[in-house]
């Protein structure tokens, strides 16, 4: 046994806390209804953002969009190919032509013809939109506007998120909808919600309540569940009942329910994502350590994959940790951190996920030993054909939303993906996971003829680099001015056949930012200035 190994194990307990808060946040028993709106649900609202502004960004559908010379990155983990001529009619790929050779001048006989709007994407790298499987919004205390989010979002090329939960019930619906509708500038939303939100009548404590409250769901529109570590009987309800109706399952199993439901149990009855690494270890305890590679590991992965487990790790959420003063002072901080969520990032006895109390240095080391074998788990994973997710959870720990996505992608390349099984993970597999329980087609996630046309297109090449996607580039030494440059950031987000100029949305951030910070400066003197 390393001992090493077996205390990197154990600190996961130092971040059990990230659960009970959300749960809270979402179940606040004993309060007295009000007139109109139950005391449950009024507490569930009080979390929530301000609803975004009609939408004035982007252009289209267009009655036919070409995209014009890329090299294409299907999301599959197909090599790339190009260079290429997308056709978009409305909000669908309706061809993919190849057009040449690299390097060699395109022959423009072989040419699709023209659009009423064109793409010079020649020398760019055209992908799917990005799917993040675990996003949440508000609370207002972090950032009022979910226009902050929404934007840092579809500047980063994100299409799809999953909100586990965005906010409450009734404005994550209404949020998918006006999305779902192109009102505003926003990704398609999947809407989960924690059990016993949404309805009126309280938590859920037994299988009845559990069976009831998740037909109600289904009923009124929700995508799937996010779940704790449920009581066993109410958990096997959950998952029993989703699976019937055509639901999602995903579960943060918190160490507080993890004696009664690891992740091997929650997967036996049903679960399909496990996000967060919490109860995944438990599964494989030895006299409480784990010892990677050994019987129970091999065993554990092959169930997973049995069971079609996708795993999203958020190792982002984690990252911290791992090196405090680093992300604490990461690049993007200064121009597209707001001032609030910089605050509610702050060292708090309160706040979910600042747990900055005195960071040590023994708990950094403990962190990077236990990412070790984190990655080590995910990269097994993957290589045996599991599905491995790049998910954010961003808008706690130092994590601003967009750049963390791009972040879990790096992750997922220190932990043994390929660039191109990374851009899978960010594609076609949380696509997949997404529309399996429904059993939808999959209709994004992957650029091929006949999908909706959700892209990213970059002008530099991810697979060399994946900093190019973050949204204020990655830095390069030009050698011929002898002057660093930032280069990259997705040029062009397109979602639903509408074209959006992603640096814009992301100049449109950095104003929200500079416009708080000049009425309301971070409270806290370690912010960068
Ligand atoms: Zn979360």
């Amino acid at each position: 046994m390393r001992p090493s190994l077996r205390r990197s194990i154990r600190l996961s307990a130092a971040a059990a806390s990230l659960a009970p808060a959300l749960l809270a946040a979402q179940q606040r028993p004993g309060q007295q209804p009000g007139p109109a709106i139950p005391a449950a649900l009024q507490a569930e609202r009080r979390e929530d953002p301000r609803a975004a502004p009609a939408r004035r960004e982007g252009d289209g559908p267009f009655g036919r969009l070409v995209i014009r010379g890329a090299t294409l990155i299907d999301g599959t983990g197909a090599p790339p190919r190009g260079p290429v001529d997308i056709v978009v009619e409305q909000n669908r790929i309706v061809d993919i032509v190849s057009v040449g050779y690299p390097m060699v001048p395109i022959d423009s006989a072989r040419r699709p013809r023209g659009g009423n709007r064109e793409i010079n994407a020649a020398g760019m790298y055209v992908m799917p939109g990005f799917v993040d499987l675990h996003v949440h919004q508000g609370t207002t205390v972090k950032a009022a506007e979910s226009e902050y989010y929404n934007k840092l979002w579809m500047g980063h090329g994100i299409t799809t998120v999953r909100g586990v939960p965005f906010a409450s019930f009734d404005y994550s619906m209404k949020e998918k909808a006006r999305s779902a509708k192109n009102e505003i500038t926003a990704p398609r939303y999947w809407v989960y919600q924690r059990p016993g939100s949404g309805w009126d009548r309280g938590p859920v404590r037994n299988a009845e309540q559990a069976r009831d409250w998740v037909r109600w769901l289904a009923q009124n529109g929700g995508d799937g569940l996010k779940v704790g570590a449920e009581e066993p009987s109410v958990m096997a309800a959950l998952m029993d009942e989703a699976k019937k109706l055509g639901l999602g399952t995903t579960a943060h199993l918190q160490q507080t329910g993890v004696a009664q439901m690891n992740a091997d149990e929650a997967t036996r009855l049903g679960l399909g994502t496990i996000t967060h690494f919490y109860g995944l270890f438990e599964a494989m305890y030895e006299n409480n350590s784990v010892q990677p590679k050994g019987e129970k590991w091999n065993a554990l992965l092959r169930k997973f994959r049995e069971r079609d487990v996708t795993l999203d790790p958020t190792m982002v959420a984690y990252l911290t940790s791992r090196d405090m003063f680093h992300h604490m002072g990461a690049s993007w901080h200064q121009k597209y951190t707001l001032p609030t969520l910089w605050d509610y990032y702050t060292p708090s006895r309160t706040n979910h996920g600042s747990y900055w109390f005195y960071w040590t240095t023994a708990d950094e080391v403990n962190w990077r030993n236990f990412y070790r074998v984190w990655m080590e788990f995910l990269n097994d994973y993957k290589n045996m054909g599991g599905r491995v997710s790049a998910s954010s959870d961003a808008g706690f720990i130092y994590n601003t939303p967009g750049f963390s996505t791009i972040q879990e992608m790096e992750l997922l390349q220190e932990a043994g993906f390929h660039p191109l099984e990374v851009l899978r993970s960010a594609t076609y597999h949380p696509a997949e996971t997404l529309v399996k329980p429904k059993g939808a087609p999959l209709d994004f996630g992957v650029v091929r003829i006949g999908t909706l046309a959700d892209m990213a297109i970059v002008d530099q090449n991810p697979l060399e680099n994946l900093k190019v996607l973050y949204g204020n580039g990655a830095l390069k030494l030009n050698d011929r001015t002898g002057k660093p440059e930032q280069v990259g950031s997705v040029r062009w987000t397109i979602k639903d056949g509408i074209v959006y100029d992603a640096r814009q949305l992301m100049a449109d951030v950095a104003k929200m930012v500079d416009d708080q910070r000049r009425q309301r400066p971070a409270s806290d003197a370690i912010r960068p200035r």
